[in-house]
């Protein structure tokens, strides 16, 4: 027997079907125009900071140190020379051109979850770089991450001790 659908969205014709798309795709880009507008994207309107932050919680990070995506915000700091920093508002921007971001869009979530954790750290700790790298060279460490994350954050450490 054959299933019959009358969602919307099957049963259209093809015009109406063509003109939905349409809408959507307007939606999105209006959408786009007014974050490119603003320059920046909340973390909790990114699916790679839900991601990655899905992430810390299912690996069970220090809760302390898994940021509200509400307080992340995504941008260009090419600027500014870093792939993420802490604001005096405590909120944490996360540069989306760097290689954490980009990982993350290529499907490999751990990069960028374990830059959040750093940053959180420096939510709650301030500037204490060593500490930062601790928290998070235990925690890539303890997910699992492969040499190269290890080896890569291992070096960033030495570089602000
Ligand atoms: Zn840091």
């Amino acid at each position: 027997m054959k299933a019959i659908c009358h969602c919307d969205q099957c049963s259209g014709t093809l015009a109406q079907k063509a003109g939905r798309r349409l809408r959507e795709a307007e939606l999105r880009l209006r959408r786009r125009f007014l974050e490119d507008l603003r320059g920046w994207r909340r973390g909790n309107q990114d699916e790679w900071i839900l991601a990655a932050h899905s992430l810390l919680v299912e690996a069970e990070a220090p809760p302390e140190l898994i940021p509200d995506p509400r307080r992340v915000r995504v941008t260009s700091l090419a600027k500014e020379r870093c792939f993420g920093c802490v604001d005096r508002q405590k909120n944490i921007w996360i540069d989306l051109s760097s290689v954490f971001y980009q990982r993350a869009k290529e499907g490999d979530l751990l990069p960028l979850a374990s830059l959040l954790l750093h940053e959180a750290y420096h939510v709650q700790h301030g500037p204490d770089e060593p500490g930062a790298y601790a928290q998070q060279l235990n925690f890539v460490k303890r997910a699992g991450a492969d040499d190269a994350l290890i080896t890569f954050v291992e070096h960033a450490a030495r570089r602000h001790v």
